[in-house]
């Protein structure tokens, strides 16, 4: 679990690449400067952890794209001590960047295997949600609503309807929706029935599952 100078390199030049993109939000360019993304992925892949790419996790799932992972935690715009809702966990590598942007993260993975080993991982590198479940991400997590954001990182082909009412007023939900190509899409809530919805460009996600085999 080394994190070298060649790594720490590697990363300024992905947060340059990300900077050329559009990605603009300071506390988030500096989480991924600071994060060591390598650690999260199968040592098979170690050389290409900087490059702005999607790779294999396990279990036939992905650690998103560098360039997703700053967009939606930009749009998300989190000031420090926000709760925060993720669902699919995967390798925690998301998880990691809204625990550097200071918030209280809760975050839901269904696929037992990468519940198990990213709940061990991530606490080894010093990264503490408040809470990894293992569990169905359709449904939220009422018990600890509202929350002031909700970042979904799989594709969704709708939107589930407790991610909306889980919001406090002002939050915001941040959800790839569609089924092949997902449409980035983010809701504001604006009162107890009022939603802003914004759409953005289209990403390419592993599908948001809703049974448990
Ligand atoms: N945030 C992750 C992305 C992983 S890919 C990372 O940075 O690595 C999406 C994840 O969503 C997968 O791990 C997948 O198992 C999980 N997932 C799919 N459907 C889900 C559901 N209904 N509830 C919770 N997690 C789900």
């Amino acid at each position: 679990m080394k994190d070298t100078f060649k790594h720490q390199g590697l990363r300024k030049k992905l947060v340059a690449i990300l900077k050329e993109k559009g990605i603009t939000n300071e506390a988030v360019l500096n989480a991924i400067g600071k994060i060591p993304r390598h650690l999260f992925m199968d040592s098979g892949f170690l050389d290409h952890a900087y490059q702005d790419k999607a790779f294999p996790i396990g279990a036939d799932q992905t650690i998103s794209q560098p360039y997703t992972v700053a967009f939606q935690s930009e749009l998300l715009n989190l000031s420090e001590g926000q709760k925060v809702l993720e669902i699919g966990t995967g390798s925690g590598y998301q998880t990691a960047v809204l625990l550097e942007l200071g918030a209280k993260v809760w975050s839901i993975e269904r696929q037992q295997e990468l519940f198990k080993k990213t709940s061990k991982f991530l606490p080894k590198i010093g990264y503490r949600a408040k809470k990894l479940i293992f569990g169905d991400g359709y449904i939220g997590l009422e018990d600890e609503a509202p929350f002031d954001g909700i970042i979904v990182t799989a594709g969704a082909p709708f939107v589930p309807k407790p991610l909306l009412s889980q919001l406090a007023i002002g939050g915001r939900l941040v959800i790839p929706v569609g089924d092949d190509v997902q449409t980035m899409t983010l809701f504001i809530r604006k009162g107890p029935k009022n939603f802003e919805k914004h759409e953005f460009g289209e990403f390419r996600f592993v599908p948001l599952l809703e049974d448990k085999n």
